[in-house]
């Protein structure tokens, strides 16, 4: 139990640095992007177009019209009596004169007669209406006497719609059939119009989403965004400008040469997240007006992703994070009673370390013990022990070394980031050269954050604040921070 800790040096897991040794250079090169937390990393537009001839149309306030006492008036002309029932659909009109204006809604109306023998009443019948063959509105209506809506032979109801769409000329179909009796002839029940929009262009952002379908995820992390920008107009778009913003910063501008009329683009997007947060993605098409397009308010579309906190935790843990014991030994409180450090300095560091708990009901210190001497630091007597260790730098405040089971005794775990071992012993070591010159509160965080890496607790690399950060970090804190609390849950 008492196996001798060899080349201390080269346990050194965590190493506090007062000044950074390396790679600041470049991490700062990216500072500006990832500190809004984001950054744009890849963007493509596929050349791939997809023709969609219909979309873009809609229909709306399809209603039958209550016929008017006025029998006489309703009857239709010219209806050949077929034995029994059967409806005829005639009459497709359009209340507008051609080239109808785009995007505005045009009413359309037909007439359903009864040109059979028989009175119909209270009998469900199916509607639909096409555009180009495809369905736009599949419906059914019943024909009741308490509607009045009631088809005595020789009478009709008037129907009535508004389609909105844009350029083109297009076959507008009317269906009506009985759904529950026979109608004895199904040729009439039918009947088409061609009809003309202007000719346009009529761009929309059609969609913008994750390309996984995911919308919560950790930070730290590149996501593809798909989109699809439309054309559903008669004329080719050219020269557009399409931009994305993240939180209403513009990260991408793009110019597209073409999008051909009545033609789907689509394309990918990726962007890197450092940081917890939501996040407002936003893609404008022709955000400064410069395209002759006859409807601007379907031309942004945007979409939100909750990002987490990262999981930045080594490999190995303790079995059982309960109530961990600490012994600080005599060397460690020579440091920590220090003349910077104030009174009481004992107690403040038995709170710094105590500051752990109520985070994680499976992860916490129990009682901190004192020793006038460091004999038995290195045993298993306490799974924590606090010394005074001189790493011979005056850079290192204080570093965690950290302990795994090996056989009947234990052995130093040198690959925190990658061992994924059972921990049996912790040691946090102060360096006496550089942590009694430190300011009190700087002292304090330290053990807290040492602290954090007895559970398991890594230095972030993501663009959050943390107590686990580094202290010459801008990010570096002094209390524990919900990336911390985070990172605790994730590990026990
Ligand atoms: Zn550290």
């Amino acid at each position: 139990m008492k196996k001798v800790i060899k080349n201390f040096f080269a346990l050194i897991l965590s190493l506090m640095m007062v000044f950074p040794l390396f790679g600041i250079a470049n991490a700062e090169s990216l500072k500006s992007n990832q500190d809004c937390g984001y950054k744009l990393s890849d963007f493509n537009l596929s050349n791939n177009l997809v023709k969609d001839s219909n979309s873009g149309f809609t229909i709306n306030d399809f209603k039958l019209h209550k016929y008017p006492n006025d029998s006489n008036l309703m009857k239709e002309k010219n209806s050949l009596a077929s034995s029994g029932t059967d409806l005829r659909v005639s009459s497709l009109n359009a209340h507008t004169s051609e080239p109808f204006p785009n995007e505005k809604p045009i009413k359309f109306s037909f007439i359903i007669a009864n040109v059979g023998t028989n009175k119909i009443n209270n009998q469900p019948v199916s509607i639909q209406v096409q555009l180009d063959n495809t369905d736009i509105l599949d419906t059914s209506v019943t024909l009741t006497l308490e509607t009045g809506v009631i088809l005595e032979p020789d009478t009709y109801v008037q129907g009535s719609f508004y389609i909105t769409g844009a350029g083109g000329t297009h076959t507008v179909t009317v269906v009506a059939l009985p759904l529950f009796i026979k109608d004895c002839n199904i040729s009439n029940n039918k009947t088409s119009g061609r009809f003309k929009w202007a000719d346009c262009v009529s761009l929309s952002a059609a969609s913008l989403s994750t390309s996984d379908g995911i919308y919560q995820f950790e930070s730290n992390q590149t996501k593809a965004f798909t989109f699809k920008i439309a054309n559903f107009g008669t004329l080719d778009a050219k020269n557009v400008l399409i931009r994305f913003k993240v939180n209403d910063t513009a990260i991408k501008n793009a110019t597209v040469d073409k999008i051909e009329a009545k033609h789907i683009i689509t394309g990918q997007i990726k962007i890197t997240f450092y940081k917890h947060g939501r996040y407002n993605i936003e893609l404008d098409v022709d955000p400064n007006r410069t395209v002759d397009n006859i409807n601007a308010d379907n031309n942004s579309k945007t979409t939100q992703v909750t990002v987490d906190y990262d999981t930045e935790i080594w490999a190995g843990k303790w079995k059982n994070a309960r109530k961990l014991s600490v012994m600080i030994y005599g060397s460690a409180i020579d440091l920590i009673n220090n003349d910077n450090a104030g009174n009481n300095a004992t107690n403040k560091a038995k709170k710094a370390i105590h500051a752990w708990n109520g985070i994680n009901s499976d992860a916490s210190y129990g009682s901190i013990y004192t020793s006038n001497s460091d004999e038995g630091w290195n045993t298993l007597d306490k799974q924590v022990s606090v010394i005074s260790y001189d790493t011979g730098d005056d850079s290192t405040i204080a570093f965690t070394a950290l302990w795994e089971k090996d056989g009947d005794g234990y052995t130093e775990v040198n690959d925190v980031e990658n061992d994924k071992c059972i921990y049996v012993k912790a040691a946090v070591c102060l360096n006496p050269e550089v942590y009694p010159k430190q300011p009190a509160k700087n002292q304090f965080r330290t053990i807290t954050h040492e602290f954090g890496h007895v559970f398991r607790l890594a230095h972030p690399t993501c663009r959050d604040k943390a107590i686990m950060r580094q202290t010459w970090d801008p990010l570096m804190t002094y209390t524990i921070q919900p990336h911390d609390e985070y990172n605790l849950n994730r590990s026990y």
